[in-house]
């Protein structure tokens, strides 16, 4: 058996799930020039996580910021396929599937069964604890987090968490290989919310409690936050992009864990998503997201930090 004991011994990664995350960590893997399986249970799933990666491509082109080349390289790398069997030759194999603890222990053992090699398993979880997942694991040694953030492509951070077992070599390894696919990694613990959950998830929170006493709108809010801290974007319209009922989710889970009021969440969330206002992807959340609506907020670099769709103030 060939142990993974350096970087260099990476040579294929594999990305399980081609959703939100995982198509776009295939895509910065194979943009670092990694041979690339990514697979996914869902058909469908797959072919669009592969057309969305084209997209990111071809608006790297037209942005200067890729060459053709790159794009060739790219593309030339990822194979998908809808078969687990084929990540049998992965030296890393990342899951990016949902959030639920039994869901990715059940990957990580099959991912085991079907490939005999030392890999590294690392999960995109961005609330479950690595420890327990590593529970599922005959190696848990070689089980690490590799937390990414969204849009995978354009997001600078990454996070990885280390569990009670997971080796110091492992974690050079994953931190050699986010380099190599042009992060910045940070090393955090195993505790909940890691360090970029609490503190965003916190200041999210705060923003809702603060609406919810008439502190000032929703846009105003944000803009504290943009204009007078430098942030790229406020933490209503990020809750917004995130989700509101992921956010909810995240919120009950850290009350829960760290027994801190900081996170129970306040009634607007809850009624919200009641509601169904689940932020960007239902068209509805702290902001109007439906077709056609102008006043885009930007990034620093003056593009729109989510891909330049648009975004108006809800009354
Ligand atoms: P998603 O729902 O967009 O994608 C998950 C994919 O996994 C789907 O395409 C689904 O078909 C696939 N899948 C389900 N079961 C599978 C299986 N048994 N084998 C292979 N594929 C399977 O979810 P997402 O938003 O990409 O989130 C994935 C993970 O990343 C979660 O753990 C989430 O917490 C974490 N995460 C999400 C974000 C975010 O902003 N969306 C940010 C950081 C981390």
């Amino acid at each position: 058996m060939k142990a993974v004991s350096n970087p260099q011994t990476i040579q294929t990664v594999a990305v399980v799930g081609a959703g939100t995350m995982g198509h776009g960590i295939a895509q910065v893997a194979a943009g670092a020039g990694y041979k690339v399986i990514l697979h996914d249970v869902d058909r469908d799933t797959l072919a669009h996580g592969i057309q969305a990666i084209e997209r990111n491509l071809a608006k790297g082109i037209q942005l200067a910021k890729l060459t053709e080349a790159d794009r060739a390289q790219t593309l030339e790398h990822i194979h998908g396929t809808i078969y687990l069997e084929k990540i049998s030759q992965a030296d890393l194999v990342i899951e990016a599937v949902p959030e639920r603890l039994e869901l990715k222990q059940a990957i990580l053992r099959e991912a085991e069964s079907v490939n005999n090699k030392q890999f590294i398993f690392a999960s995109n979880t961005s609330s479950l604890s690595i420890t327990e997942i590593a529970k599922a694991s005959e190696r848990p040694e070689q089980v690490v987090g590799m937390h990414f953030f969204n849009p995978v492509h354009v997001m600078r951070l990454l996070e990885i968490v280390v569990g009670k077992a997971t080796s110091a070599e492992t974690v050079e390894v994953v931190r050699d290989v986010g380099r190599r696919m042009r992060k910045e990694p940070i090393v955090v613990n195993d505790v909940p919310g890691f360090a970029s959950s609490r503190l965003g998830v916190a200041l999210g929170l705060e923003a809702m409690r603060m609406l919810e006493q008439g502190v000032a709108s929703a846009s105003d809010i944000d803009k504290a936050m943009e204009l007078g801290y430098n942030h790229p974007m406020g933490p209503l319209k990020l809750t917004d992009l995130v989700g509101l009922d992921v956010r909810l989710n995240i919120a009950e889970y850290l009350h829960r864990a760290l027994g801190s009021e900081t996170f129970r969440p306040p009634e607007v969330l809850r009624r919200m998503v009641d509601e169904g206002k689940l932020g960007k992807k239902s068209g509805e959340g702290f902001y109007n997201w439906k077709e056609g609506n102008e006043d885009a907020p930007e990034s620093p670099s003056g593009r729109t930090a989510w891909g330049g769709e648009r975004l108006a103030r809800s009354s």
